[in-house]
């Protein structure tokens, strides 16, 4: 594989960042993953703009230059031959003498990209549905901001296999936040689909936007408030989205089956939907 690493396409094997480097000090660094299908990239301008947010959020001395950015993943995707698959992006602030201070704004930031070939439509997962579990949202308050601090999901995530699901509910005050990696919704008994208002409790999700947007326009009822699990245990349906998994019905939480067990034919449709966009 051919990576990015601050100006360098390199094999991956060639490529070095600092042991001082922030991001790995201090987790002082951000990212984006954006999904790649027929060679295409998928909503890079959300993705930059998130980027962006992200930077300026964290005060960071990096200058986001969008058609740079986006002339760096075209590379990647042609380089590496990805026809479908996701490119990471990585942004830190830079290597420094450790310090809990930011360095002064001459450090020059580090950026790293790198691809991964996935089959992201022909997802297996996507006719079986996922099974979840609910715990404690326990990560830190700013998860607007999308830092590499991904701990706590792992551990989530780690938690979740041990239980034989695929993945964790994050629940605070009662109320679900999103999944390890995904923003959760539910299918309320009148099929309006409702998935928690934008606040620094979640992450503002790229395919959250896109995915309410086309939802909008096919006519779907959307209600953006908090739930609980019993309220989602009670749903009709319940799914995730994220760029890399795009609209992935759930069908348990906790053990209980949402509906009938089986994929929500909303779900089903808004992922049709989804692709069909895509494929635009
Ligand atoms: N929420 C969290 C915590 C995430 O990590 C992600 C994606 O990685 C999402 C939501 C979904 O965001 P997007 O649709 O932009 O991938």
């Amino acid at each position: 594989r051919i990576v990015y690493v601050n100006g360098n396409y390199v094999p991956e094997s060639e490529a070095t960042v600092s042991v001082f480097d922030r991001g790995f000090l201090f987790a002082d660094a951000v990212y984006e993953v954006t999904a790649v299908v027929g060679g295409k990239l998928i909503d890079f301008d959300g993705h930059v703009t998130r980027l962006k947010r992200s930077v300026a959020e964290l005060s960071m001395p990096a200058e986001v230059d969008e058609a740079k950015l986006r002339g760096i993943h075209e590379e990647l995707v042609s380089r590496n031959d990805i026809d479908e698959g996701l490119v990471y992006l990585q942004l830190t602030r830079g290597a420094a003498d450790r310090d809990f201070l930011y360095p002064d704004t001459s450090t020059t930031p580090t950026l790293v990209l790198f691809t991964q070939k996935k089959a992201v439509v022909e997802n297996p997962a996507a006719e079986r549905g996922m099974a979840v579990v609910s715990l404690p949202d326990l990560r830190w308050d700013r998860r607007d901001i999308k830092t590499v601090q991904l701990l706590y999901p792992s551990m989530a995530k780690m938690e979740a296999k041990a239980q034989g699901a695929d993945d964790a509910w994050l629940v605070e005050d009662g109320m679900v936040t999103e999944a390890t990696s995904a923003n959760a919704y539910i299918v309320t008994g009148d099929g309006t689909i409702v998935t928690r208002g934008l606040s620094n409790a979640i992450l503002h999700g790229i395919t959250r936007r896109a995915v309410l947007a086309l939802a909008e326009e096919a006519g779907l009822k959307v209600e953006e408030r908090g739930f609980t699990i019993d309220e989602a245990k009670a749903a009709r349906e319940a799914f995730v989205t994220s760029a890399s998994a795009f609209v992935m019905p759930v069908v348990s939480i906790d053990g209980a089956k949402i509906g009938d067990g089986s994929v929500g034919p909303l779900a089903r449709r808004l992922r049709g939907i989804y692709l069909e966009a895509l494929a635009a």
